[in-house]
């Protein structure tokens, strides 16, 4: 098959806060065109950078050379159901997985609140849902096919070359290009799900209990009345939370006469929330440890800058895992997402939250705003050093690094 040359429209991501017009992009339309593609950006010293579905707020999509467009790669492409692994192409949404998986009797063990993001983005980004016993994406990364920054294809699998794999895992797609993906699945389950409304205060008496007594649970801490429309959520008024539990269904969980705050699906029907792009996002990962101060510093700090932080302050969890480059990693968390509203000066708010977290020693999500430095990174990733001179190795010309990354991992 030809590789097709398009036109270089300007890319922009989904909430529309990155955009820029590479040199060029081309739509892939068979993996075999990738590596020799990449092999000639590096001779002629031109950046490489592919898009997931644009759902990171943070410029790592950017490039002034070649996008490659792989929305071409997109599906499934093997089941082993014994193992239970699943092998998709890259651009395989998340929500692709849903039905194909559900009939092998697997699904995704967790997932976020969309499901929209490319499974190849949402891992280079370690993306996450919710639950203390329940890793984010990239964990479930247990092998692939990448094209380095000189265009060797290199396989990759726990068993073949376990020193890669922990990297790749969270990558921010900065060793090489993905072409195929593995990644290990559960059984296929129900969940119960329970939506409750409660003030703050009676939140935190049960914190301890919604944590622990479910496989997942989440909260909204609205701020101000006008809180719940702008993240699409239906009720709630000052100082309520909206909090989501869920529970995995059993054969004896009673399904006739729910109430109306009660829903029980297939997983991959419960998860996905709908969002409107109208919001810009900055997380961070810290000790449960200190989850109960934390929550109350923030709640304090959002009352101080209101109304500029109207926005839901969201609140999940995160199981520990062992990618290097992972905010989770060797750590469960607390995660607190916090977002400004686009179109208002909301840098002073986030650089406020951003202090607080780093007193916590708070870790970013790679695809949200963040105000990390490489020394700030060197000292929060103990694998730091270790996941640069491994893209080093792959990438000796920086080929897949921008400005933003070639700061932070160069
Ligand atoms: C409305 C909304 C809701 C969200 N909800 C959640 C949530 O619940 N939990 C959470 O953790 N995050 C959440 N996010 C963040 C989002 O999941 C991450 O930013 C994720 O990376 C987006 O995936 P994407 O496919 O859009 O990737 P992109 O943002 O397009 O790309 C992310 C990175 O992956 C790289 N990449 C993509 N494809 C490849 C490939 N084939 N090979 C190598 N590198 C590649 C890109 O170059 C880039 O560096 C949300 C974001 C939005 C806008």
């Amino acid at each position: 098959m030809t590789t097709t040359p398009t036109t270089t429209p300007r890319w922009t991501n989904w909430v529309g806060n990155q955009s820029f017009t590479p040199r060029q992009m081309i739509e892939i339309q068979a993996e075999e065109e990738i590596a020799p593609l990449i092999a000639q950006a590096a001779a002629e010293g031109i950046g490489v950078r592919t898009p997931g579905t644009g759902h990171s707020f943070t410029p790592i999509v950017e490039t002034e050379g070649l996008l490659l467009d792989l929305s071409r790669l997109r599906g499934i492409l093997s089941i082993d159901r014994e193992r239970r692994q699943v092998t998709a192409w890259p651009k395989t949404t998340v929500g692709d997985f849903g039905d194909p998986l559900w009939e092998a009797g697997l699904a995704l063990n967790n997932q976020g609140d969309i499901d929209t993001q490319a499974i190849a983005g949402a891992i280079a980004t370690a993306t996450h849902g919710s639950g203390l016993r329940l890793p984010n994406f990239s964990a479930t990364l247990v092998g692939g096919r990448f094209v380095d920054g000189l265009g060797n294809v290199v396989e990759v699998s726990a068993e073949e070359n376990a020193d890669v794999l922990p990297a790749l895992q969270t990558s921010l797609g900065l060793l090489g290009l993905m072409t195929r993906l593995t990644i290990q699945v559960a059984p296929a389950y129900e969940l119960h799900a329970t939506h409750l409304l409660l003030p703050y205060e009676a939140l935190i008496e049960r914190f301890d209990e919604f944590v622990h007594n479910y496989r997942s649970f989440a909260f909204f801490w609205l701020p101000s009345d006008a809180s719940a429309p702008l993240y699409c959520l239906d009720k709630g008024q000052a100082d309520d939370c909206v909090i989501k539990l869920y529970q995995q269904a059993t054969p004896d969980t009673p399904r006739e006469g729910l109430p109306d705050n009660q829903r029980i699906d297939r997983s991959y029907r419960i998860y996905p929330m709908h969002y409107d792009p109208n919001f810009h996002e900055v997380e961070y990962f810290l000790p449960m440890p200190h989850a109960r101060e934390i929550l109350c510093e923030m709640r304090k700090l959002m009352q101080r800058w209101l109304p500029l932080s109207v926005y839901p302050l969201e609140i999940r969890t995160v199981a520990a895992d062992e990618a290097w480059l992972s905010p989770n990693y060797q750590r469960e968390n607390l995660v607190v997402s916090v977002s400004g509203e686009p179109g208002v000066d909301y840098w002073p708010y986030l650089r406020a939250v951003d202090a607080l977290f780093a007193e916590f020693k708070g870790r970013p999500h790679w695809g949200k705003l963040h105000f990390m430095t490489a020394d700030r990174i060197e000292r929060l990733f103990p694998r730091y050093g270790d996941f640069v001179a491994l893209r080093r190795r792959f990438d000796p010309q920086g080929t897949f690094l921008n400005g933003h990354t070639r700061a932070l991992f160069g």
